[in-house]
């Protein structure tokens, strides 16, 4: 089996985006943050899994939010050995403010506390930055240089692009996700697994 593990807080667009992408319903009217247990998507040897999102929800208590976190580690690990992409969403526009705020309360933001468990793991992770459509045009770039800083990437005196970070600028609702695409497409490839790409 080849995995491809999908993370992210709640309400990031991750349902949206594997739907655009597989053409496929992940979540069939489950609460968000409700659900403790990773979704499965099949085809043939290639496994999709929706982790479930985690982060402050309202209605869900900080305990049942860190079992949400406890559950994806513990996921991740049992099955690191065909776990071989994950693709982390971000709520690109409102990543920054996100992370600021738990900056202020001397906290890890989750997400970044998974992005380094992912590094750990020797798992391949794209940053898929969702909701790109809500930046101007003029204002993306500075918005996806601070947040490959926020992941802790080195961008020298250059963009996001040279800091070695994977990044995917997507708009899952507008249905422009081929930057995702070309990410996945790729490391595929590199793995030698150009077939699994007829799925998308
Ligand atoms: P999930 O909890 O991460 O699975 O998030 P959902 O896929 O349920 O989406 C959460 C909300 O974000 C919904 O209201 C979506 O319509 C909205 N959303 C998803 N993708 C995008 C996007 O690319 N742009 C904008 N503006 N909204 C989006």
């Amino acid at each position: 089996t080849f995995e491809v593990v999908f993370v992210g807080r709640s309400n990031v667009g991750k349902s949206t985006l594997l739907k655009n992408l597989t053409g496929r319903n992940v979540r069939t009217g489950k609460r968000p943050g409700v659900t403790l247990k990773p979704t499965h998507l099949y085809f043939d040897d290639f496994l999709i899994t929706d982790m479930p999102g985690f982060g402050f929800m309202s209605g869900v208590t900080k305990e049942k939010s860190d079992d949400v976190k406890d559950n994806i580690v513990h996921y991740i690990e049992e099955h690191a050995d065909r776990i071989m992409i994950a693709v982390q969403v971000i709520d690109g526009p409102a990543f920054v403010e996100i992370t600021e705020r738990w900056d202020s309360r001397d906290e890890i933001p989750i997400d970044l506390e998974l992005h380094d468990f992912l590094e750990e793991m020797e798992i391949i992770t794209i940053i898929a930055a969702n909701k790109m459509d809500r930046v101007k045009d003029d204002e993306k770039d500075d918005l996806l240089n601070d947040v490959v800083g926020i992941f802790g990437y080195d961008r020298g005196e250059g963009t996001w692009k040279e800091s070695g970070a994977l990044v995917a600028p997507v708009s899952a609702r507008g249905g422009d996700i081929r930057p995702l695409i070309s990410h996945l497409k790729n490391e595929f490839h590199k793995m030698k697994r150009d077939d699994l790409f007829k799925h998308f």
